[in-house]
């Protein structure tokens, strides 16, 4: 991981400087159905550039470019789905209608994509260009931090002013969080704050 204030990304002279609590997240598949084993790990610091922010916010304006990943994936289940139900539905029934499963699952794919694409671009049309960059950086961040530790799932809590004005169940929510963890986080990011803020060689976002 690059040095405190280089990006994480490109290694060029940051800009935004992140703060972050990792959560570690254990899917366990039961009989009764699916639980979670979370654990939080430790603080990590980082930080992104001007240049790989603008980049990644210019992406996110580009609905073409978002979906294109997902278009392919999906457009390619969707093509298969038409080609088995064309070809197995006459002969072999129940072939037939798994391509049909496909053609509704690609569908719904696609479909996703362009609507998660909108909402997106609106929401960083919608902010202030200062705050749009931030939260881009955010993203260029979440992009390249360790998704994985052994066979947890990594997740970060960004600590910043946002985060630090939640109640323990307002992080529970957007951090998709167990009840007891987003009681512990809430306690750690507290104690976390640094003492006085004014003194901060970099811009928090
Ligand atoms: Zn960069």
């Amino acid at each position: 991981m690059a040095a405190k204030n280089q990006c994480i990304s490109c290694g060029a002279e940051a800009e935004y400087s992140f703060r972050a609590l990792e959560v570690q997240t254990l899917p366990l598949r039961e009989m009764t159905g699916e639980r979670k084993v979370q654990a939080l790990g430790r603080f990590t610091e980082s930080a992104v550039c001007r240049d790989c922010a603008r980049k990644q916010l210019s992406d996110k304006l580009n609905i073409a470019r978002t979906v294109r990943r997902d278009v392919l994936i999906y457009g390619g289940i969707l093509l298969a789905g038409i080609l088995v139900a064309f070809i197995f539905l006459e002969r072999v029934r129940v072939i037939g209608l798994v391509g049909f499963a496909a053609i509704v699952c690609g569908g719904l794919g696609i479909y996703q994509a362009f609507g998660n694409a909108i909402r997106h671009k609106k929401e960083a049309e919608a902010l202030p260009e200062a705050e749009a960059l931030a939260e881009a950086a955010w993203e260029v961040f979440l992009k390249k931090a360790p998704a994985k530790s052994g066979e947890s799932d990594l997740t970060y809590i960004p600590i910043n002013r946002k985060t630090l004005a939640m109640k323990n169940g307002d992080l529970m929510i957007a951090y998709d969080l167990v009840p007891e963890l987003a009681i512990k986080a809430w306690d750690l990011i507290h104690d976390s704050k640094p003492k006085k803020p004014e003194a901060l060689p970099e811009k928090q976002v």
